[in-house]
């Protein structure tokens, strides 16, 4: 049912709740899995002059040490728990807007499943979902499932 799955993480423990669902079922469905950090080119644009900000946008911030850092650790999470069940998965890394760049990668691959969780990095408690993952849903006709680490009140 299930051929590829693309799980976005921002390296959050969310996030990686969401991986180990995720892996579960590609596991089951034999389904090859895409993994994608996105560095937030809005979120950075304060801090960094033009010419970095376009670096990243084009995947270039390799030598932009703590973003790089950042990126590999959340990937990696996802690769390793992928190796201990047998399971390949691709690492990409991208800069632009986290909601577009996933609806843009899932589209690239052709994944029939998003997994993600339901808030990342900055986690709003009050919030119902993390606004990455809202505008995901509204910028994909792609299967999402939402994976929420709070128990149900
Ligand atoms: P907000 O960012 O709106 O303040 P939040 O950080 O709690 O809220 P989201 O950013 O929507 O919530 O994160 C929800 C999920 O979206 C994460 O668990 C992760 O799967 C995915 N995600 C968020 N940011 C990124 C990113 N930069 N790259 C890849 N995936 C991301
Ligand atoms: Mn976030």
């Amino acid at each position: 049912m299930y051929e590829r799955i693309l799980i976005p993480t921002d390296g959050s423990d969310t996030a990686e709740r969401a991986v180990d669902e995720a892996l579960a079922i590609a596991e089951k469905f034999d389904a090859a899995v895409e993994t994608l950090y996105v560095v937030d080119t809005d979120a950075v644009d304060v801090t960094l002059g033009t010419e970095q900000v376009d670096r990243i946008r084009a995947g270039r911030f390799g030598e932009m040490d703590d973003l790089e850092a950042r990126a590999r650790d959340a990937t990696r999470y996802v690769a390793e728990r992928g190796r201990e069940r047998g399971i390949d998965v691709a690492e990409h890394f991208r800069g632009g807007q986290p909601h577009r760049v996933i609806a843009n990668v899932a589209s690239d691959h052709d994944v029939d499943l998003i997994v993600m969780g339901s808030h990342g990095r900055s986690g709003i408690e009050r919030m119902l979902l993390g606004s990455v993952t809202e505008r995901v849903l509204r910028s994909t006709h792609r299967s999402v499932l939402v994976v929420d680490e709070r128990e149900a009140e």
